[in-house]
């Protein structure tokens, strides 16, 4: 009895010292910002307080002691958490001395970024996770395989069907570099070797997949109607989720060309119904108007370059082969809305940028179709192209399913651009979508989508990966024409637990972390 007493007496001692100021201690204390933490659909007054690499408070500035080193005075800017990048082209930076601080992303907000998309992935991963994390990373790294980079290691470049060896072959490869730490794999359906690939071979693969808890993320076999038709490739990405059982998700959604405009109305209604069904479907979306890929892949029949560049100029020698490989090439141009359409973006001979495919067929006094094989002799030609319409893109931004992703790579704005870019053009001046949609979008439902835990969120025990930027002034400065201007506003990024932007500049400091599944 007299125990019990005691134990009440010490309960109430405990709840009494619960109720008045208690302290903590913290290495970085945000005070006074307006909140955004990535779930909630409005700001709040809220205070953060951050120990190591780790959230340890979130609250109200009142009921909590906090004895900080650092305290940052956030009034009148924006607290949120850092931006998380479902898909670049980040894989050759992060691996370079001279730019693995991926500044291009760090000035977005963004503090993890996605690699190994379009089904091609830094290969073997192991060695590639070392050789970042030896030189250090400004931002995280999620990894995801490459299938048409496992396809390749197991048949080169060839445009066949899979035997039943080369398919175990290919999926012990898949668990090999999921063992390496992916989060999941990645198919670039649309372009070779991906494209040589059947619907059954892919399933195979995610099957691995699936087992390991992870994602599919894909680049499907069309966007448009160069092959089997943009509708059908999205039932086809339904039906790869469906057999595998595992969550898909469609990289940079978009209706590709005229002959497919205004179909988004179509592709939402069966994204939902799907998902009405419990297929896991979500999508990622860059803002702009022009893709960017190469003109090679843009343009030139799939079937004329099987065996690689070598085999598509044999086949151009030959009389025959030439007249249907320009002919088809024409109605891919065509598709693309015309070679005014097509500007080139990065080229060997720099001459060439900035110009258009009808321009520098004017220039060789030729045809736009031949054209593009005498430049392409030169070798990797990147284009930026300029073929969707509005409605659609907004049309897919306001979804709940639709998070932003920059398809980051040299040339396209999108790479230094995409998140300033979207809140500037589509929350602030049209109002498209609103603030903490855009936040949530480029945050806590990536994280999710992606099934990476404890980020994403601003909440106690989570990581703190946080950025803070005045929302009178974030803005992209990247264009078209100068495609490598970093994003202005941002204030602070704090990735970790660590400064990497401080007010307004990078502080040399690598805190990102190669991540693992
Ligand atoms: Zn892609």
């Amino acid at each position: 009895m007299e125990r019990k007493i005691i134990g009440l007496f010490v309960l109430v001692a405990l709840l009494a010292a619960c109720n008045g100021k208690s302290k903590i201690e913290a290495d970085i204390l945000i005070v006074n910002g307006e909140v955004y933490d990535g779930v909630e659909t409005m700001p709040q007054s809220l205070s953060i307080a951050i120990k190591g690499d780790t959230i340890v408070w979130v609250g109200d500035q009142n009921d909590k002691e906090v004895v900080a080193t650092k305290t940052i005075d956030a009034k009148g800017l924006i607290v949120s958490p850092g931006f998380i990048d479902p898909h670049t082209h980040a894989t050759n930076d992060l691996d370079n001395s001279k730019h693995s601080h991926n500044k291009p992303f760090l000035f977005q907000g963004v503090t993890t970024v996605t690699v190994g998309n379009d089904g091609s992935s830094p290969y073997p991963l192991a060695e590639y996770r070392d050789k970042c994390q030896e030189l250090g990373v400004g931002t995280n790294v999620v990894a995801l395989v490459g299938h048409g980079t496992i396809r390749k290691q197991v048949m080169g470049e060839s445009d066949r069907k899979a035997s039943k060896e080369e398919l175990a072959q290919m999926q012990q490869l898949m668990q090999q570099e999921l063992d390496a730490g992916a989060f999941g794999m990645s198919t670039g359906l649309f372009y070779a070797p991906g494209s040589y690939a059947t619907t059954n071979e892919v399933v195979a693969l995610a099957g691995v997949v699936a087992k390991n808890n992870g994602i599919y993320d894909t680049h499907m076999r069309d966007e448009s109607t160069y092959s089997i038709g943009l509708i059908p490739a999205v039932q086809e990405t339904i039906e790869i989720g469906e057999r595998a059982n595992i969550p898909v998700h469609i990289s940079h959604i978009k209706c590709l060309g005229v002959d497919v405009w205004k179909q988004s109305d179509s592709i939402i209604k069966i994204v939902e119904e799907a998902q009405d069904k419990g297929i896991h479907v979500t999508a990622n979306q860059y803002p702009y108007d022009a893709s960017a890929t190469s003109l090679k892949a843009a343009v030139v029949p799939r079937w004329a370059e099987s065996g690689g560049t070598d085999s598509l100029f044999i086949r151009f020698q030959d009389a025959e082969l030439r007249k249907q490989i320009l002919k088809q090439t024409q109605t891919n141009i065509a598709r693309r809305g015309g070679p005014e359409k097509l500007l080139v973006i990065q080229a060997p001979d720099t001459l060439l940028q900035g110009k258009n495919l009808l321009e520098i067929a004017q220039d060789l006094e030729k045809k736009p179709e031949e054209a593009v094989f005498d430049i392409l002799k030169q070798g990797y030609i990147k284009i930026a192209s300029f073929n969707m319409n509005p409605y659609d893109i907004e049309n897919f931004m306001v979804r709940p399913w639709v998070v932003t992703g920059s398809d980051g790579g040299s040339g396209h704005p999108r790479k230094y651009g995409t998140f300033p870019y979207k809140y500037r053009e589509f929350v602030k001046e049209r109002n498209v979508l609103d603030f903490a949609s855009f936040i949530n979008q480029s945050s806590s439902k990536t994280a999710k989508i992606l099934k990476l835990s404890k980020r994403g969120v601003l909440k106690e025990g989570h990581y703190a990966d946080i950025i803070i930027f005045d929302p009178n002034t974030f803005t992209d400065r990247a264009n078209y024409l100068d495609a490598f201007q970093f994003a202005e506003g941002l204030i602070y990024s704090i990735i970790n637990g660590k400064l990497s932007i401080e007010e307004g500049e990078f502080t040399e400091k690598l805190n990102g972390r190669m991540l693992k599944k």
